[in-house]
């Protein structure tokens, strides 16, 4: 048997996130029953205190980035091990900025460009890169990626996870109801952003240089047949819950 059910670890969260924001007595109670309600509404914790936990730091969150997630991990790490000494990277679609800080964190000697469409996503990263202390090595461009122009050879790695759920699958998921719509709907079969970044970006890449995708479980096949149409080689690594979800799309070698 639990110690203690999810619903008493969350409102032992809650709690202790109301106290330290300095509510007491009826108020504390107040907050807290207003929460729990929002959350029996499927409304995520991450979004109530402000904060989701990401590889190994805190990220302030709210509703207009995704909430990080544990499945996205492994591309961090991927892209911890991978990026060349001194090297420079573009992440598109950085949301909370989760994956490109925590890159920057771990590797003091790369730089990066962080890219989003929604300016209110751009805000939610730029505090978290004062919060973590990395503005210095990261430069946030509000644009489409789909249109924005690099120069080239500029890159060593395009990280990217995109929306790749295709948009009539996103009612399946009313969990996700919460979180932004552009951070999730890849189009119709869920490969609209790694069509248009493997074609926008190629040219970005320096010699040797590589892209690093989080994918669906189920895009094993649709990315590596478009890393192959354009002559690339394409490498699939599992998350730690067994399913694939890191597409690493690189130029072949002779
Ligand atoms: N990993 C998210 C989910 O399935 C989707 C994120 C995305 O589309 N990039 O909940």
């Amino acid at each position: 048997m639990a110690l203690y059910t999810t619903e008493d670890r969350d409102r032992a969260l809650l709690e202790a996130y109301f106290r330290k924001e300095g509510l007491t007595g009826e108020v504390l109670e107040t907050a807290i029953h207003k929460a729990e309600k929002e959350m029996a509404e499927g409304k995520p914790l991450a979004y109530i205190m402000e904060e989701a936990a990401f590889y190994d730091l805190l990220f302030f969150v709210n509703e207009n980035v995704l909430i990080p997630r544990p499945d996205t991990e492994r591309l961090v790490e991927l892209a911890i091990q991978k990026i060349p000494r001194g090297g420079r990277f573009i992440d598109l679609g950085t949301g909370s900025g989760c994956i490109a800080l925590t890159v920057l964190k771990h590797r003091p000697d790369l730089t990066a460009v962080a890219v989003d469409l929604s300016p209110d996503a751009l805000r939610v990263a730029k505090v978290n890169a004062i919060l973590l202390d990395l503005t210095d090595r990261v430069r946030f461009v509000e644009g489409d990626m789909k249109s924005l122009w690099f120069e080239d050879g500029v890159f060593d790695t395009v990280i990217s996870n995109p929306p790749y759920i295709p948009c009539g699958d996103i009612p399946k998921y009313p969990t996700l109801s919460f979180e932004p719509r552009m951070a999730l709907d890849g189009g119709e079969d869920g490969m609209d952003f790694y069509r248009a970044i493997l074609s926008h970006y190629a040219h970005t890449l320096k010699k040797g240089g590589a892209f690093l995708f989080e994918i669906g479980f189920d895009q094993r096949e649709a990315i590596t047949a478009l890393a192959k149409e354009r002559s690339m080689d394409c490498k699939v690594t599992k998350d730690y819950g067994g399913n694939d979800r890191v597409a690493l799309i690189e130029q072949m070698t002779e």
